[in-house]
């Protein structure tokens, strides 16, 4: 290369880097807000995002203090849930609230795939790669109405992080139900009650698996838990231990 050539190129590329800027402002993947670094989130929506606390019941994924953890927390022990171990990785809250609304009802996945993107420490410590992952399934009607099947595509997410298996046929919705968030906690309960089975081939699709493989179903929310309550029971019931892991988890503090 010429003298010099290094230079000017190096030169040229940070000139034409502020060109591409100026035609093409990068925005907070969150906030669409300008950032002026080379990053994808602001520095005030990065501040309001919260990591799910890493202090829960192990069982069901309550919050506990650090010194109760991993529990099991006193609903548990009188109750425990069908699934082994349960996860969150966000709060559902501010910029993964939004996040996840816009992923969902306007298509915008950016945000959703590089909180996924983000907490990849945290899922390899979680998810190894003999592992399989099921998508909670959405009623028919859901994802033809949406054109997606988030809960597959999270899947698909995860699985590049952490290079598990996914198995999306499993896990089956039976029925068309009622969207939970239009649903209290008892008509929530009566509406998932007998809304999951496993496909009638379930064995033989999981023939392959290694024999410390751990089965994982997958959601963006967890709310109330109903859900991945009842899908864990329909999977207990033929004798499939499973745990849960979902992007993000309001709140829940136990004791
Ligand atoms: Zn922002
Ligand atoms: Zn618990």
């Amino acid at each position: 290369m010429l003298v010099g050539m290094s230079e000017l190129s190096t030169k040229l590329m940070h000139t034409l880097d502020g060109a591409r800027h100026l035609l093409f402002p990068a925005g907070c993947l969150f906030c669409q807000l300008p950032v002026h670094d080379d990053g994808v989130c602001c520095a005030d929506c990065m501040q309001e995002i919260r990591v799910y606390p890493h202090a829960t019941c192990l069982r069901c994924g309550v919050v506990l203090p650090e010194s109760m953890a991993p529990g099991p927390c006193g609903r548990c022990l009188k109750y425990a849930p069908p699934q082994q171990q349960t996860y969150a990785l966000y709060e559902y809250h501010g910029p993964v609230r939004e996040a996840i609304l816009n992923w969902k009802l306007a298509g915008k996945e950016g945000a959703a795939r590089w909180l996924v993107e983000a907490a990849l420490p945290r899922l390899k410590e979680l998810i190894l790669p003999d592992d399989i992952l099921l998508p909670m399934p959405s009623p028919l009607s859901r994802m033809q109405k949406s054109g997606q099947h988030h809960t597959a595509n999270l899947c698909a997410w995860l699985a590049m992080a952490t290079g598990a298996q996914r198995q999306w046929r499993l896990l089956r919705r039976i029925g068309e139900q009622p969207r939970q968030s239009s649903l209290t906690g008892s008509a929530r309960r009566k509406n998932l009650c007998k809304a999951f089975a496993l496909s009638a081939d379930y064995r033989s699709l999981l023939q392959q698996r290694a024999p410390d493989a751990s089965l994982w179903i997958i959601d963006d929310i967890f709310t109330t838990g109903s859900s991945v309550h009842y899908a864990a029971r329909a999977m207990k019931r033929t004798g499939l231990l499973v745990n849960v892991l979902t992007l993000a988890r309001t709140e829940q503090r136990g004791l």
